[in-house]
């Protein structure tokens, strides 16, 4: 669900005084973003007017980033190096963060805190960006570096929000759990608001504003990617600030897995790479974050547990090997018995939730397509009522067969409760999933269950269906789940024994308003 500013909370930070704004320099360079006739001379004379920035641009020309050859003495040269745009977000990044320093104020915020989070997310968005091949790194890289500001635009509003003894401030994420409480929404949403009030690009304050859920971001592959290396920031940032604790080791390998690919044997990598740029931000700002956080522990760290996630794999298949008997066989049966639902033999709720974690984050990674049908047998109950609960038994296995007998081989489908079953398709579009599903329910319809009695009898079923595409998005595997419920309830409503597809578009950026 996309989170919105209240109308009052609205009111409140367009009347507060003390909210951050950006120094007059850097109102002259959004100008300039926002010029579609720039031209290099009016940007060298724009960025002249401040010495120090300049120096700022000409450092980090000649920084080991920018691997040039020649020695960069002119701003002229720097341009050309950097490129202009990459040289306006630079400058634009060093007049910010200067102008938001030397204003602060003493509320509950902890500063010295928040700016490391900050260079440490700018410092990490880098090593993202080259990572997911995006070409716009000082843009991604001023975007991380913005994308707590709403942090201190409540500070200002709410100088209590952030005092509270029992808020840790270190755990980002309940910063943001306790700004949903208090206020309804969190400071990405509010960060986002502030920097489009500012002018600067969409696809600037919009990473801002999901930074916290970047799934809802884009549609847009590019955007999207740009989001998630933002987010990405955020959490290798949380890691670094929390040195590498368990649980924010495991949260920001999630994370990175799910939001960018980036599987756990990359983080070493990924951390060794963002030492030197972590000097070039303590140089550049002042700061002291190289020093704060030790990436060498952490990388051995990372290294160490990737080690021994691989040595207790390793452990595990010699423990199978030294085995006399025939272990693969009884591997595979203890496998399959864990999997399996005992009644009718088809995969069970653990099983279905295991796989749908895992096509939702591929079809993630890979943009592919599938469909999830939530069958459900209609009037089940007045069958064990009427003939007992052994036919309800033998109908649901029935059923069973009939769904296995319906489905390609790289179909699933799993016994998720009762009498309920979860059918998913993978690579299908909805046109190929009602096709199957119209099959499956003319089936039901005219199987006839022979029972004890001599009698035969018969029971329909009901199906609701959802579809995660690239194009429509959702946020989690359990929001697909509930579409396709939803969509089962209506038939069920409707009078039973059909199917039906899920109307409500998922949330995704294409149906929401963007901020003004
Ligand atoms: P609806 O069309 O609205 O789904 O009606 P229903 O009667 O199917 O729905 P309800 O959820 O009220 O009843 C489900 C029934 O399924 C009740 C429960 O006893 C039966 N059931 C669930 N699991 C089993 C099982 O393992 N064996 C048998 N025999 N019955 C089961
Ligand atoms: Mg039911
Ligand atoms: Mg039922």
């Amino acid at each position: 669900m996309t989170e919105h500013i209240s109308p009052e909370l609205e009111r409140q930070l367009k009347t507060c005084r003390g909210l951050p704004s950006p120094p007059t320099y850097a109102l002259k360079i959004i100008e300039l973003v926002n010029d579609p006739e720039l031209d290099i001379r009016q940007a060298v004379k724009v960025f002249s007017l401040d010495p120090v920035i300049v120096s700022k641009i000409l450092r980090i020309a000649n920084s080991p980033l920018y691997a040039s050859q020649r020695n960069v003495d002119t701003l002229q040269m720097a341009i050309l190096v950097l490129g202009l745009n990459a040289t306006i977000s630079l400058a634009l990044s060093f007049s910010l963060v200067n102008g938001l320093r030397h204003n602060q104020h003493d509320a509950g915020l902890n500063h010295p805190l928040y700016w490391k989070r900050t260079g440490l997310a700018a410092a990490a968005s880098r090593v993202l960006g080259i990572y997911s091949e995006l070409p716009c790194l000082e843009e991604l890289f001023i975007t991380a570096l913005l994308q707590d500001i709403g942090m201190l635009a409540l500070d200002r509003l709410c100088p209590d929000l952030y005092g509270e003894s029992t808020l840790n401030q270190h755990q980002h994420t309940h910063v943001i759990n306790h700004e949903r409480q208090k206020l309804g929404c969190s400071h990405a949403t509010v960060g986002g608001w502030l920097l489009a009030q500012w002018r600067l690009p969409d696809r600037l304050h919009m990473a801002v504003t999901y930074s916290e859920d970047p799934l809802q971001g884009s549609s847009d592959d590019k955007q999207a990617t740009f989001v998630r290396c933002v987010a990405g920031a955020g959490a290798l940032a949380d890691f670094l600030l929390n040195e590498g604790q368990d649980n924010t080791l495991r949260n920001t390998m999630e994370k990175l897995e799910t939001w960018l690919g980036i599987s756990r044997e990359h983080l070493p990598n990924l951390l060794e790479e963002m030492q030197p740029v972590l000097t070039e931000v303590d140089n550049l700002f002042d700061m002291n974050i190289s020093q704060a956080v030790h990436p060498e522990d952490l990388i051995e760290m990372a290294r160490e547990s990737q080690l021994l996630t691989n040595l207790h794999i390793c452990q595990e298949v010699e423990k199978l090997k030294e085995g006399t008997m025939n272990l693969e066989t009884q591997y595979e049966q203890l496998q399959n018995s864990a999997q399996r639902d005992e009644l009718t033999k088809l995969y069970n709720r653990s099983f279905l939730d295991q796989y749908l974690e895992k096509i939702f984050k591929q079809s993630l990674r890979d943009r592919s397509t599938f469909t999830l049908g939530f069958l459900d047998l209609d009037h089940f109950k007045q069958v064990n009522d009427t003939h007992g609960h052994s036919v309800g038994d033998q109908v649901l296995k029935a059923a069973a067969d009939i769904l296995q007998a319906q489905i390609r081989g790289s179909d699933v489908v799993g016994r998720y409760g009762g009498e309920e079953f979860l059918i998913v398709l993978p690579e299908t579009p909805p046109a190929g999933a009602q096709e199957v599903f119209c099959r499956i329910l003319e089936t039901f319809r005219q199987t006839r269950h022979p029972i004890s009695s001599g009698q035969q009898i018969g029971v329909t079923a009901s199906i609701g269906i959802a579809t995660h595409s690239p194009e429509q998005p959702y946020s989690t595997i359990g929001q697909l789940i509930d579409a396709a419920d939803q969509a089962l309830y209506q038939v069920k409503h409707h009078g039973r024994n059909n199917f039906k597809m899920c109307e409500e578009r998922p949330t995704s950026v294409m149906s929401q308003t963007s901020p003004q």
